[in-house]
């Protein structure tokens, strides 16, 4: 693997068990900017060794989702394909003594537990599977009992139901040194009973085969790093470096779970979100830097230090979505949105997008205001009347220009009782129905003349 000893690989792995929300997004924007910060590579690893679970319409949707988020991952695997490469360490593991068959049912343990709790002591497994003899093997068997394997921790010497403080520590990229102690922990299960693995082995066995330099994924990983280190050791492997970045959680505090359908990344595009909010929240979000409206994944990278993710959990909020959101648009240009406004039908034009965009939390919904420039149904007030048709008689004749509103408005200034508000609001309200949006001065020229004729009679 020295091809890979001086460039940073990093993964993203995801379970293709649903779709993906702003808190796996976070995970793998991380991961990208990490990568593209130091001139290292991005794969993307499908975690989905549970093959009842895992769904192939689901890793669709994580690659579009990411693409979606500007991630275009340089390679990307799958681990049901690579089977035989787990096989292989876990017959060595075997055959080292290191993974050992254990019969427990989930209720021998749950007792076994209990029983170290009466006696105020951690519930750390206490290896009586070591002891079978061939006749509990066979009596097991006889049974129809299946094995569950665990892998035993180095935290002995030559015996090991005499456990000692075994410290493994790393250098976490967010939350600094880190240090656990093998001997508070249970040899962990491996392999369950069906002969399928549990997720730790086989991401030890991709990270080592794959060169992965950086394992960077939630702190709810932290308590599985000690024994996946130990796993690096025991195969042979120098463990990589290791980062836990903090959780999102809703506005509320709960975690964010694939049930929450709301912020998968699915239906935040669909919702027309720029990728872009998406991802300077999701980045920076947690972290000391302030979260702003970042214009371009380049910008990103140069924005974002892992080191500056805070270790308490961030508070994911809509409506900084929103705020973001309505930054990045108010400052798109025609060219980068008018697609996107003749996919919804209201593609008005430089300067419709120019009078309208000010006032904008979405792209798309600049269908309102073209609609109300086309065809607004307009609201007059009994006790405006009066202005509205004062209002009429005044409006200028063609050509029209940039002057024609302050033309009509300090005409009908003059000759009205009114100003401020009362001079506009009923204007607004007669050409575009609503009481509220963007400036006039454009929007009555987009208008035209024969419309706002029409309006105002
Ligand atoms: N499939 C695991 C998860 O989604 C990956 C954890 C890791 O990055 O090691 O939580």
């Amino acid at each position: 693997m020295t091809d890979h000893k001086n460039s940073t690989v990093v993964r993203f792995a995801p379970s293709p068990t649903g779709n993906i929300h702003i808190g796996n997004a976070r995970t793998a924007l991380i991961n990208w900017l990490y990568a593209r910060k130091h001139g290292g590579s991005f794969i993307l690893r499908f975690d989905d060794t549970d093959v009842a679970r895992s769904k192939q319409e689901y890793a669709d949707g994580i690659e579009r989702d990411l693409q979606w988020l500007g991630i275009n991952p340089d390679r990307i695997e799958r681990q049901s394909a690579r089977f035989d490469a787990y096989e292989r360490a876990t017959e060595q593991l075997k055959a080292e003594g290191l993974l050992y068959p254990c019969y427990e049912t989930p209720e021998e343990l749950e007792r076994q537990r209990k029983q170290l709790a009466m006696r105020g002591l951690p519930p750390v497994y206490n290896r009586v599977a070591l002891k079978y003899t061939p006749e509990d093997l066979a009596q097991f068997e006889s049974e129809g009992r299946r094995a569950h394997w665990r892998f035993l921790l180095p935290k002995h010497d030559d015996d090991p139901f005499v456990t000692k403080r075994t410290e493994i520590t790393w250098q976490d990229l967010v939350r600094g040194d880190q240090t656990v102690d093998l001997a508070s922990m249970s040899d962990p299960i491996l392999i369950r009973e069906d002969g399928t693995w549990l997720y730790t082995l086989p991401s030890v066995v991709d990270d080592i085969d794959m060169g992965v330099t950086h394992v960077i994924r939630g702190d709810d990983h932290v308590t599985n790093t000690g024994t996946q280190i130990a796993i690096f050791r025991a195969l042979g492997a120098e463990a990589p470096g290791f980062g836990h970045h903090n959780l999102l959680t809703t506005a509320s505090g709960e975690g964010l779970s694939k049930r929450l359908g709301s912020l998968s990344i699915m239906a935040l595009a669909e919702d027309h979100y720029e990728p872009m909010a998406v991802a300077s929240l999701a980045t920076l979000i947690g972290t000391s830097d302030a979260v702003e409206a970042v214009g371009t994944m380049h910008q990103l990278v140069d924005r974002f230090d892992i080191s500056r993710i805070t270790k308490s959990a961030a508070k994911f909020d809509v409506a900084e979505l929103d705020q973001l959101n309505a930054r990045l648009v108010h400052a798109l240009d025609y060219a980068s949105v008018k697609a996107r406004l003749k996919r919804v039908g209201a593609d008005g034009g430089e300067a419709f997008w120019e009078a309208v965009k000010g006032n904008l939390a979405k792209v798309e919904d600049a269908s309102f205001w073209y609609a109300k420039i086309k065809d607004a149904a307009p609201v007059i007030e009994e006790e405006d009347r009066e202005f509205i048709a004062l209002a009429q008689e005044l409006l200028p004749g063609e050509p029209w220009d940039e002057t024609t509103w302050l033309q009509w408005t300090s005409a009908l200034k003059k000759q009205s009782d009114r100003k401020g508000k009362g001079l506009f609001m009923p204007l607004r309200k007669a050409l575009t129905g609503v009481d509220h949006g963007p400036e006039l001065g454009p929007l009555l020229l987009l208008i035209g003349r024969e419309n706002t004729l029409a309006r105002l009679s």
